[in-house]
């Protein structure tokens, strides 16, 4: 079975951790057989001391690198002065977050959450009220639009539109008011529209899927089609904002602005869970006191801690250094063997390797890397996903190829 440990591999302290996770936890994930304790910029040690290369940073939440000791530094500093006031008071750390966050993303208007799925209820909160309104829906009638293979996270509402049967099976009954197109289909989109129809949301990149970039021009054309019909274009930036595709935001590959823009993860470099809807005024503003809101979103320690996950995010060179090192990276996947590998693909530093159909899965090349001190997870049967922190060197990127060379062929 696979979720038992590999005996060998284990102190009697990992054992005992696997135990009791695996008696009081409830089973919903089924983790990679490793028991990390510690982790620096891209490196990570389990409780047996050996090291690994962290090729998944958390699904791209630690861009920053692990305890980056900026952040650390404004998290301590934070937490020992205030670090929850609850939004029923003001507190001196929110304006500078929505300074620091609308400079950076230049954006007009920001609603501060604390997890992706927050922020993606959020945003289709907001755009069902600006459907009725703003556009004039008629109540109770309004559309969104979402794609095929989407991930949006794990809320009752976003899972209802999953096209993943295993994130819905046996949790409706499910919110209507969604319609789902095939992701890279403009002209499916365009069919797709009615009048009451308020938003679009969309992956720039799909990430979850397997990291499935759209055609070239897709974006475009969607925000074309959504400007032409007054629909809300949402890019759920979540997993490919904050530099992971070597850009601020994905959305600037194809020079376009959305209407709502949703960034978590990295936004605290995984310090601490931070997310935000940003917006364009005429959108955010259709919310009215007491109409939506969080305990913990927009507290003081999570805004001191993503303007410092902001800040070395830029000062230090990391979005370009995910230009860099992710085609120094992508060159290094493309050059492994085609017996095994049918493509490997990417942007930046979210890169993936579909395996060929009759590789026998992915999960056992995982295992390998694992062995070879190279952290990734799989996604679907045959796709592994590649996405070290954004501080990875040219030597650490050298390294890495090594040993995927030594797995794959090269
Ligand atoms: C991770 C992710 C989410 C959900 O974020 P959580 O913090 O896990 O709720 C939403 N959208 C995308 C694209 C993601 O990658």
């Amino acid at each position: 079975m696979d979720s038992l440990p590999e005996t060998p591999r284990h102190s009697a302290l990992t054992l005992h951790h696997l135990a009791v996770e695996q008696e009081l936890g409830a089973s919903n994930y089924k983790p990679l057989d490793v028991m990390l304790t510690r982790g620096e910029r891209v490196w990570v040690w389990d409780l047996e001391g050996r090291k690994y290369l962290d090729c998944l940073s958390a699904y791209s939440a630690v861009n920053q690198g692990h305890c980056h000791p900026k952040i650390l530094e404004a998290m301590v500093a934070q937490a020992q002065r205030l670090t929850l006031t609850s939004r029923a008071f003001h507190h001196d750390q929110l304006a500078p977050f929505y300074e620091d966050l609308c400079a950076l993303t230049r954006s007009h208007k920001v609603l501060p959450m604390n997890s992706g799925a927050e922020a993606v209820e959020s945003a289709l909160k907001v755009a069902r009220k600006w459907g009725y309104e703003i556009k004039g829906v008629p109540d109770e009638q309004a559309e969104v639009i979402v794609c095929t293979e989407n991930f949006h996270g794990r809320t009752i509402a976003i899972v209802g539109f999953s096209t993943d049967p295993t994130s819905r099976h046996h949790f409706g009954p499910f919110s209507g008011g969604f319609k789902v197109v095939p992701y890279g289909d403009a002209a499916a989109l365009a069919a797709a529209i009615t009048p009451n129809t308020v938003a679009f949301l969309v992956e720039p990149i799909q990430g979850e899927a397997g990291v499935i970039i759209p055609p070239a021009g897709y974006l475009r054309e969607a925000r074309r089609l959504c400007t032409e019909h007054r629909v809300l274009l949402i890019l759920d930036e979540i997993q490919t904002g904050l530099g992971r595709t070597g850009k601020l935001l994905a959305e600037e590959h194809e020079a376009i602005e959305s209407d709502l823009t949703l960034v978590g993860k990295a936004l605290s470099g995984g310090f601490y869970p931070v997310s935000a809807v940003l917006s364009p005024r005429e959108v955010l503003f259709v919310l009215n006191p007491v109409e939506h809101g969080s305990t913990f979103g927009g507290n003081p320690l999570a805004c001191a801690v993503a303007r410092a996950a902001m800040r070395v995010l830029v000062e230090e060179g990391m979005i370009e250094n995910s230009a860099r090192q992710g085609a120094r990276l992508l060159a290094g996947l493309q050059s492994l063997s085609a017996n095994t590998v049918r493509e490997a693909r990417g942007r930046g530093l979210m890169l993936a390797l579909e395996l060929h159909a009759d590789a026998g899965g992915a999960k056992p090349y995982v295992k390998r890397l694992r062995d070879l001190g190279i952290l990734c997870k799989e996604t679907h049967e045959h796709t592994i996903r590649i996405a070290p922190p954004l501080v990875i060197t040219e030597a650490e990127v050298d390294w890495a190829v090594e040993r995927f060379q030594a797995v794959f062929g090269g």
